[in-house]
């Protein structure tokens, strides 16, 4: 990875996880894998985020959080599916309040899957997304 203008701003949101997914999110910034070190920090404000990592699948309730968080990111902005209910419903694809993955209400950058996914998966997924939003300004730079 290039050095970075800025650190990387990360909002975690749990649209309907089993809480095992976001048990791994936490581990990830705790001092043993600390994604700290790549200089992402973890916020809950939506219009400081550029990277969103979403635990579960889309339901009734979560689909109009969902797409409020993501509008209300600034641009460029990558999304983060993680662990397989966020990236196709998973195991809750069929309920009756699933829509199923984060793609079927906002565009999806990154599918870390997995059930849970596992931590070092989740900060392989956070790299990309910090790639792609690198890249992702660079476009809009030149535009
Ligand atoms: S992928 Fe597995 S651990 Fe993660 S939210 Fe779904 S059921 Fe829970």
């Amino acid at each position: 990875m290039d050095r970075l203008k800025k650190s990387p701003w990360m909002l975690h949101y749990d649209a309907s996880s089993c809480n095992g997914c976001d048990i791994e999110v936490l581990a990830c910034t705790m001092p043993r894998f600390d994604l700290e070190r790549f200089g992402i920090i973890n916020t809950g404000n939506p219009f400081h985020a550029d990277i969103l990592l979403i635990t579960g699948g889309v339901n009734h309730q979560s689909a109009q959080v969902v797409k409020q968080i993501y509008s209300q990111m600034p641009n460029p902005k990558v999304v983060v599916a993680v662990g397989i209910c966020a990236c196709s419903g998973g195991i809750f694809k069929d309920c009756y309040n699933i829509y199923g993955g984060v793609d079927t209400v906002i565009p999806v950058d990154v599918y870390v899957p997995g059930c849970a996914a596992r931590p070092q998966s989740i900060i392989d997924g956070v790299l990309q997304a910090v790639e792609l939003l690198e890249k992702k300004k660079e476009e809009a730079h030149h535009e």
